[in-house]
């Protein structure tokens, strides 16, 4: 599917209150606080969403739309890129009082860089809570304004 068709499709959605439209409102505060978001196959192989601090891209895997977890993957680069506001460019823990459900364990644990497991367990926390997207949300606007 192209670029195109996707966006047409999420923005078609978005319109019945779709999850997807989280997606899209996501997106579009990421961009308000800088970050360029596109939806293409990150340099990372095999990665469903990457943030490059150096120039606040963030890339979100085509393949997330077909499994259905697109707003699930923005929430977690969201948690990234208020980790890089709150680091004013310099990527750093929030310090978040919330721990990620046992199912995210493995995810973050394959990050043999301490610092590195440490940011990916706050992105996970933050995208395995019930309210999520709220989460993000505030997160964005308390680190990125
Ligand atoms: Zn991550």
């Amino acid at each position: 599917m192209n670029k195109f068709l996707i966006l047409n499709s999420l923005f078609l959605l978005s319109q019945t209150s779709n999850p997807e439209s989280k997606f899209l409102n996501l997106k579009k505060q990421l961009e308000k606080f800088g970050f360029e978001v596109v939806i293409e196959l990150p340099p990372k192989r095999g990665a469903y969403g990457l943030l490059r601090e150096a120039d606040k891209k963030i890339w979100i895997n085509p393949v997330v739309f077909e499994l259905h977890i697109g707003t699930q993957t923005i929430i977690h680069e969201a948690v990234h890129a208020a980790q890089v506001c709150a680091g004013k460019g310099k990527i750093k823990v929030l310090g978040l009082n919330i721990k990620p459900s046992n199912y995210a364990r493995p995810f973050f644990r394959r990050y043999t860089d301490v610092r590195r497991q440490d940011l990916e367990r706050e992105a996970y926390a933050v995208q395995t809570q019930p309210n999520s997207y709220e989460l993000a949300v505030s997160l964005l606007q308390k680190h990125c304004k």
